[in-house]
């Protein structure tokens, strides 16, 4: 029997919040014996070039990937683009746009947190973001560790950083049709990211899928680290319901920051299409 391909779509370097460079991210998948990377910074393209210098020079198979953040209803979704033109202007043009918004909120974090007595957390977070237009909540739960405000950046999420905590900020991202245009005129293929995170109603989750597929999105997410088996299962029928092709991820953000790490997840049900079977890889 053929052994399947190990694809892992989904990860991210310190040119957005993951703690390794491209180089090493991939130089990491290889040796866990990934066969297809993509690396997919949070609303970023500069960490492919060298990402896929390094596949080239280790023999994996590479995917120009990002991770776009939306607003849907009153959350942030996050929709994953592979295979997409680096060099396209209205991706890039959207994702600057979208970068630009995110330093605004990192800053109203700050003086969210400041009010209840922590001072100078844009700083810090800043400090702990090598991209300083890619500072994220990731930044922040790391800094706030450091000082000794919580004891691991889990903790930091679940008090200061989620909604109804003080340091979060509501925050208007892109929309999903801005989402999957930018990611189709590129000539890529929209996958909707970690669905099982994702705190909607059953009703209010139908209606994500249903415009996703109004608008040509492509895939969903079925094997993530963030899913629990029996999400992998709900998620697979998802896919089957509404011809979505299915991708398999581990959201590596470093050693140990996730369930699995890189292209250690379990298979895709055998039955639903892998997204990698629709991208041109190279
Ligand atoms: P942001 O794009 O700034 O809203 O940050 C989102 C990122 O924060 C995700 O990509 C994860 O890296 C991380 N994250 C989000 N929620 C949690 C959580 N509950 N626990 C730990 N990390 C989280
Ligand atoms: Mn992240
Ligand atoms: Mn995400
Ligand atoms: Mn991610």
């Amino acid at each position: 029997m053929k052994t399947p391909l190990n694809a892992d779509l989904h990860c991210h370097s310190t040119f957005s919040d993951g703690l390794m460079s491209p180089t090493a991210v991939v130089e990491r998948a290889a040796n866990n014996g990934v066969d297809l990377l993509a690396l997919t910074d949070h609303d970023e393209l500069a960490g492919l070039p060298e990402a896929r210098e390094a596949a080239r020079a280790t023999g994996v198979a590479f995917v120009d990937g990002v991770e776009i953040s939306i607003s849907w209803l009153d959350q942030s979704v996050h929709i994953v683009g592979l295979a997409v033109d680096p060099a396209s202007a209205m991706l890039a043009a959207g994702l600057a746009a979208v970068r630009e918004g995110r330093d605004t909120r990192a800053r109203r974090i700050g003086d969210e947190l400041a009010r209840i007595g922590i001072e100078g957390a844009y700083e810090g977070a800043a400090s702990y973001a090598e991209n300083p237009s890619l500072i994220g909540r990731a930044h922040f739960a790391r800094y706030l560790v450091s000082i000794g405000v919580a004891r691991d950046t889990q903790q930091v999420f679940d008090n200061y950083l989620v909604r109804g905590k003080p340091g979060f900020v509501d925050h208007e991202w892109a929309t999903l049709d801005q989402a999957v245009e930018w990611i189709h005129n590129a000539g890529g293929l929209a996958v909707v990211a970690h669905p099982g995170r994702y705190r909607f109603s059953k009703a209010e989750m139908s209606g994500l899928f249903e415009r996703f597929a109004e608008l040509g999105g492509d895939g969903v997410e079925v094997v993530t680290s963030s899913h629990t088996r029996a999400q992998v299962l709900e998620y697979a029928r998802v896919a089957r319901r509404y011809g979505f092709l299915a991708s398999r991820a581990s959201d590596f953000h470093g050693p140990g920051e996730s369930q699995f790490d890189l292209g250690r997840g379990p298979s895709l049900p055998p039955d639903l299409t892998p997204v990698w079977e629709r991208l041109p890889v190279s």
